[in-house]
């Protein structure tokens, strides 16, 4: 049987089953003690928005790279949001609404390395 897996509700990243969760894995929400921290503020739930209004103004298929969600809501300081973004898009794949890709394939947002795309599933 295939080892359990769901996603963490802030940063988006597999959570794999660990016997030390055996009595209580239907309330593990967060893959670490920073991610229970810190939660998923509006900056963040502004920045999935943002990423479904960029993909939504944008020709079926077409991607979008982190940094202009990042670039359109963090200012100046932007690059600050880069890593916030790619959470955002990390639960928003988890929510069954974007893929992320890299050079044109679907990659598992878990283990992605390196600069990534995020497009829309396709439905139907
Ligand atoms: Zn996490």
């Amino acid at each position: 049987m295939a080892v359990p897996t769901k996603s963490c509700v802030v940063c988006g990243r597999t959570i794999t089953w660990r016997k030390k969760w055996e009595r209580n894995w239907d309330e593990i929400r967060y893959c670490s003690e920073r991610c229970r921290r810190h939660k998923v503020s509006p900056a963040d739930t502004a920045l999935e928005s943002e990423i479904l209004r960029l993909l939504d103004e944008r020709a079926a298929g077409a991607t979008i790279c982190p940094s202009e969600v990042a670039r359109n809501l963090g200012g100046k300081d932007w690059r600050a949001s880069m890593e916030p973004a790619r959470q955002a898009a990390r639960r928003l794949v988890a929510a069954g609404e974007v893929e992320i890709t890299q050079g044109g394939a679907v990659v598992d947002p878990s283990t992605a390395k390196g600069p990534i795309r995020i497009r829309k599933v396709r439905r139907g």
